[in-house]
């Protein structure tokens, strides 16, 4: 069965397809600038050079269509018609409280989706869009919803309650979540796989360091707490975001700045985190170089952020009585080689030692770790796309048999 995988966002829209068979990657692309002039689609048949459509998509619905065009080209596309698509699966950022696991999509699931707006305003509309253009260009193909607060579900009401009145929680549905789900599942899985032990047996931290960050700890294969709240802005330092903040901090500022409403949270959002203290950039690349240069600021951002990675860390083994295997991914993650080495410097007594050798790496499923560490760190690249594919191919495959 193909799968095609789609991630829709307010103005863009990545997408792969898959050949689930042998789980490869057949063609990938991403649409940018839906509903702006310029629009364009630029398009990779994998295994050949990529391709650009220039042409105006007023909506999502124009984007898929362009989307399902050029998987049907006969020189770029990878199918001969739509129907060779056996299922579709949707990356929709957040469930509520509703789904811990993905789910065929259905009217309910739609109307849930919608109940969860609020809690994600920038994020689910531009999802639901993605699925209701889908359903109408495809209506006879299953589509499935993967969630990246799902995984979280799991966690403990002690890791999820926030300190505030219960009411808010019982009226509000106020409470930590989590996002990245779908990446720190999927990497928590491969840690296993690589190391050969079951999931069941291990107790794993996983570090998904992007633009935006996020830390889970996972026991058992189950997310049981996670640095990410009831928004993606709460827990570590990020690209942008501040992560943790003291929240007296808000209304100071508020009325010292004499700021227009919502304008606090968007600093919050878009012009804190490394950005924020650097003054520089949210791109790890640029503070390097910047540090390279002398610029103070910079490498104070890049110690604010790997020691909050730190802090994390020493809470999630507190939390979990342990720590088997630390995992490295998203961009920073990936990449950022100097990053890993200061987050696990001085962690020999946690039984945390980093091969600065085999640490010298970047983008490559690896062991990072020396052989006497008690504690396996390692990298391995996210891929959400993969994980998505997998539900939705599981989900439906189940379906066909019944
Ligand atoms: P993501 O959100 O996972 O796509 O990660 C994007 C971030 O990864 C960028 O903003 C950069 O800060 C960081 N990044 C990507 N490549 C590198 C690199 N070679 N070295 C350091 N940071 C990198």
């Amino acid at each position: 069965m193909k799968v095609l995988v789609i991630n829709c966002g307010s103005s863009s829209l990545k997408y792969q397809v898959l050949d689930m068979i042998n789980e490869t990657l057949l063609a990938k692309g991403l649409v940018e600038r839906i509903g702006i002039e310029g629009s364009f689609l630029t398009h990779e048949k994998i295994g050949m050079d990529k391709y650009k459509v220039e042409e105006p998509m007023a909506n999502h619905k124009d984007a898929i269509s362009h989307v399902l065009k050029a998987l049907t080209d006969k020189e770029h596309g990878v199918i001969d018609s739509m129907d060779e698509i056996g299922a579709v699966g949707h990356r929709v950022v957040h469930a509520g409280e509703k789904y811990a696991s993905s789910v065929l999509i259905t009217d309910d699931v739609i109307a849930a989706l919608t109940e969860c707006i609020d809690l994600a305003p920038l994020h689910n509309p531009p999802n639901l869009l993605g699925i209701s253009a889908c359903q109408e260009l495809m209506p006879n193909t299953p589509m499935v919803g993967v969630f990246d607060t799902a995984f979280h579900q799991t966690m403990p009401p002690e890791a999820y309650i926030y300190a505030i009145p219960y009411e808010y929680y019982e009226k509000y549905k106020i409470r930590r979540y989590g996002f990245h789900g779908t990446s720190h599942k999927y990497v928590a899985e491969r840690a296993a796989d690589i190391l050969g032990v079951n999931i069941e047996d291990l107790k794993i931290i996983t570090c998904h360091l992007g633009n935006g960050a996020s830390v889970t700890a996972i026991k058992r294969g189950k997310s049981i707490d996670t640095s990410m709240g009831f928004t993606p802005l709460e827990g570590l330092v990020m690209g942008t975001r501040s992560g943790d903040i003291d929240p007296a901090i808000v209304s100071y500022i508020r009325e010292k700045e004499n700021l227009p409403y919502g304008e606090a949270t968007n600093i919050l959002n878009k012009k804190s985190g490394v950005l924020g203290i650097s003054g520089v950039s949210s791109d790890f690349r640029d503070l390097e170089e910047a540090v390279a240069q002398g610029n103070e600021r910079a490498a104070l951002a890049l110690k604010v952020f790997a020691h909050k990675v730190k802090f994390y860390i020493g809470a999630y083994i507190a939390i979990m009585n342990g720590v088997d295997a630390i995992v490295f991914t998203a961009g920073v993650g990936e990449n950022a080689i100097n990053m890993r080495d200061i987050i696990c410097s001085e962690l020999g007594n946690l039984g945390i030692k980093l091969d600065l050798v085999k640490n010298k790496v970047r983008g490559k499923e690896t062991i990072i770790s020396r052989d006497d560490s008690k504690v396996k760190v390692l990298l391995i690249p996210t891929n959400e796309e993969l994980m998505i594919a997998r539900d939705t191919y599981n989900i439906v495959k189940a379906l066909n048999n019944k």
